[in-house]
Parts: C-alpha cells; sequence; structure tokens
C-alpha cells in the first residue's frame, strides 16, 4: 500500500499556520442547527433566519434593538447587593455576586434607562438572565421600583423586558418582598394612567410570573418561550394528571388568554411603537 504513505516531507502545515475563520464570525442555531453569520444574525435581532429561533439575549441587545442609535441614559447603574442574610451555599452570597459580577460584567440581574424609540420617550427595564438565572433580588426590585417612579415624575410609558427563573433564594423573604414593591409602584403607575407594556422572553417563570410581568396594560411575549409559575414536574406530581402538549408555552398561554399577543423581536420596536401611540 506505498501509494498511501507520504514520502515528501514537511507538506503538511503546523497548527498555528493553519488559517481558521476568526472566532465569532459565525453563529450556530441551538435549534436548527444551521450556521448564519454573526453580522446577519445580529442585524436580525439574534433570530435565526432559517426557523425564526429567538436566541436568548439580554439587556445590551434590548436596548440596541428598542432606543433609537442605541443612545439611553441608564438609572442606578451602580446600585449593587448587599447580604442581608449571611446566605452560603456552596460559595457565600457576595462571593457569587462579586464571581458573577465579573464574569457577565454587569452588576445584577436587571438594567433600567430612558431614551427615546422611534422618537417616542419610554423607559425600559430589561432582565438579564445570566446573573444568577435572571433572579429577582433586592437590587432587580429596587431597580424596577425607582425606573418606574422615573416613568411616573416624567410621565412616560414604561416597557418591562422579562427573562427569570424567579425570586433570588439567597435573599429568600427579602427577594418576595419586592413582588409586592413593585406591583404597588405599577398600581401608581396605572392610577396616574401612564401605559405599561410586559414583555415576557423565554423563560419567565416564578415569582417575576407572579408579579410584575403578569401586571401590564397589555402582557405580551416572544414566540415560544416558556411562560409559567412553577415547573411542570411540579404541577404534574401536585395535580396527579398528565400536562397537555406545549404546556407553558408562550403559543398555549395566549390560547389561554394570559398574554394579548406575540411579537417576532424583528417586528418588536415598531409594534410596541405604535401600541403605545395608541394607549397613550
Ligand atoms: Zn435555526
Amino acid at each position: 500500500m506505498s501509494w498511501f504513505i507520504r514520502k515528501e516531507k514537511g507538506i503538511s502545515t503546523p497548527t498555528e499556520m493553519k488559517r481558521e475563520a476568526p472566532d465569532g464570525l459565525w453563529y450556530q442555531c441551538p435549534n436548527c442547527k444551521k450556521i448564519m453569520q454573526t453580522k446577519e444574525h445580529k442585524m436580525n435581532a439574534y433570530t435565526c433566519e432559517h426557523c425564526n429561533y429567538h436566541e436568548k439575549v439580554g439587556s445590551e441587545a434590548y436596548f440596541e434593538i428598542l432606543f433609537d442609535h442605541n443612545e439611553f441614559t441608564e438609572l442606578d447603574a451602580d446600585l449593587t447587593s448587599a447580604d442581608p442574610l449571611n446566605f452560603k451555599d456552596t460559595k457565600a452570597y457576595p462571593d457569587r455576586i462579586r464571581a458573577t459580577m465579573a464574569k457577565t460584567g454587569l452588576k445584577d440581574a436587571v438594567r433600567t434607562g430612558h431614551g427615546k424609540m422611534n422618537d417616542l420617550n419610554i423607559v425600559i427595564a430589561c432582565m438579564d438572565f445570566n446573573f444568577i438565572g435572571g433572579s429577582m433580588g433586592s437590587v432587580v426590585g429596587e431597580k424596577i421600583a425607582r425606573a418606574i417612579d422615573y416613568a411616573l415624575k416624567n410621565k412616560q410609558p414604561f416597557l418591562m423586558i422579562s427573562r427569570s427563573g424567579g425570586a433570588r433564594m439567597m435573599e429568600a423573604g427579602f427577594s418576595l418582598m419586592q413582588m409586592a414593591k413593585t406591583s404597588a409602584k405599577l398600581a401608581l403607575l396605572s392610577e396616574a394612567g401612564i401605559p405599561y407594556v410586559s414583555l415576557l422572553t423565554d423563560p419567565t417563570t416564578g415569582g417575576v410570573t407572579a408579579s410584575y410581568a403578569m401586571l401590564g396594560d397589555f402582557n405580551i411575549s416572544e414566540p415560544e418561550a416558556l411562560i409559567g409559575f412553577a415547573g411542570p414536574r411540579v404541577i404534574r406530581e401536585t395535580i396527579g394528571k398528565d400536562l397537555p402538549k406545549g404546556f407553558q408555552s408562550a403559543e398555549f398561554v395566549l390560547e389561554h388568554g394570559f398574554l394579548d399577543f406575540i411579537v417576532d423581536r424583528k417586528d418588536l420596536k415598531d409594534k410596541l411603537t405604535s401600541l403605545i401611540k395608541m394607549i397613550q
């Protein structure tokens, strides 16, 4: 089999000389596994051009999509978490916070800001799931409450973008208090006749669903987002019955009257603008 043996030496390329596409140039959709350019994917509002899968993105992407020219003023950017319970699981809570900050570059699981959306003044609060599962602790509750205060004072509509696993267990009861606090603030907004739109993205669960995420004048969602309170296993064991197909998907929740409509992220900015103009 001598024709299989390479006689000449030095014609193989050392690894460091191999030219490969630079990292980050291509995006592979986790749903359909097809490939597209990262640039195209971003221009498509981080949705797949093949199957329309909505990539899970955070406040940086949503602010860029919604605020005109990505110009906005961030509110309470430096608010960070205390450790009221001296909580420790596998790590002490302050260590977990510090490590997460270093990893994500974020201060907590929500960012708030105000700016213009298609020339319309708007206040937006957007959750970041990669900060401890988008969990709602005191900082999240306080920043949302203060963003609502800003909306009230300046008579500007408020948009909440939720993506969360629920309350932050490391703050236990303090997390649960945020549900009451944000709900009370939203009641003031409602009394003042200022529009509140809640956008639920994948996933929105637990205490967040049970408070501000479901209190919008309009509750809307991205396609195929998981929306629920408790997880399906817990519900199945509690009611002792199998759950229907597609249970807790945005489409199922819409059909059962908990959502007003589902919006494709590519149309989000324009749909929100016309909706707010209509109800303002
Ligand atoms: Zn896809």
